[in-house]
């Protein structure tokens, strides 16, 4: 896992983050096992519910790329606000099913950070398991 890489080029993108109403930009980057890198940003939307965040815009990016869990070494996800955040329960869930759970989350404001598992981020989830 290339943590550096990944953090230079979630911060590059997040310079693209569309948030016009929160002004809290969000970038991201997905590294896969074969040395590539996809960017997310936060996309919002004047209907509040139709924003979408940075780390699942980048998890779907590789995925329209035809990555799956297994070729995902990690995500960084870097934020412009004074506080170091983490994600919000709906791209926790989102990670749940789409990376593995011991796939390392970065997140950093470029002055703290810090790296959980996916399964750190959401113990006892709910996932297809729990269908069958
Ligand atoms: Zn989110």
């Amino acid at each position: 896992m290339n943590k550096e890489k990944m953090l230079s080029e979630a911060f590059a993108a997040m310079e693209y983050a569309y948030a016009p109403y929160s002004h809290f930009h969000v970038g991201a980057c997905v590294e896969t096992r074969d040395g590539k890198f996809f960017r997310g940003i936060n996309i919002e939307n004047a209907s509040y519910p139709v924003t979408v965040c940075g780390e699942r815009v980048a998890i779907f990016n590789a995925y329209a790329n035809g990555y799956r869990k297994d070729d995902i070494v990690g995500i960084a996800i870097v934020t412009s606000g004074n506080a170091l955040s983490a994600s919000c329960g709906m791209c926790r869930q989102a990670m749940i099913e789409l990376l593995k759970k011991d796939t390392p989350v970065i997140f950093s404001n470029g002055q703290e950070e810090m790296i959980m598992t996916v399964d750190e981020m959401l113990p006892h989830s709910f996932s297809g398991d729990d269908l069958l």
